[in-house]
């Protein structure tokens, strides 16, 4: 099966949480809310569709899934 993988322009991301409401077992939002991270820099199955998801939803386009 084909993997994916997530990264995360942090330059550009302004820590909305869409990404982490839409795939919180991809990507997570720090306790203090200033940092996003991502849980699985890779992805297979279904995750893909959520990373899809999150990368179409971002209001900074600072997701890019590239499929492997
Ligand atoms: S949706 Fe985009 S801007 Fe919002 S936290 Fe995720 S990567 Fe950052």
């Amino acid at each position: 099966m084909a993997d994916a993988t997530v990264e995360v322009n942090h330059d550009v991301c302004i820590v909305s949480g869409m990404c982490a409401s839409l795939a919180p077992e991809i990507f997570d939002i720090d306790d203090d809310g200033t940092t996003l991270e991502v849980l699985q820099p890779s992805v297979g199955g279904e995750l893909i569709d959520q990373a899809v998801g999150a990368e179409a939803c971002c209001p900074v386009s600072a997701i890019k899934v590239t499929m492997q």
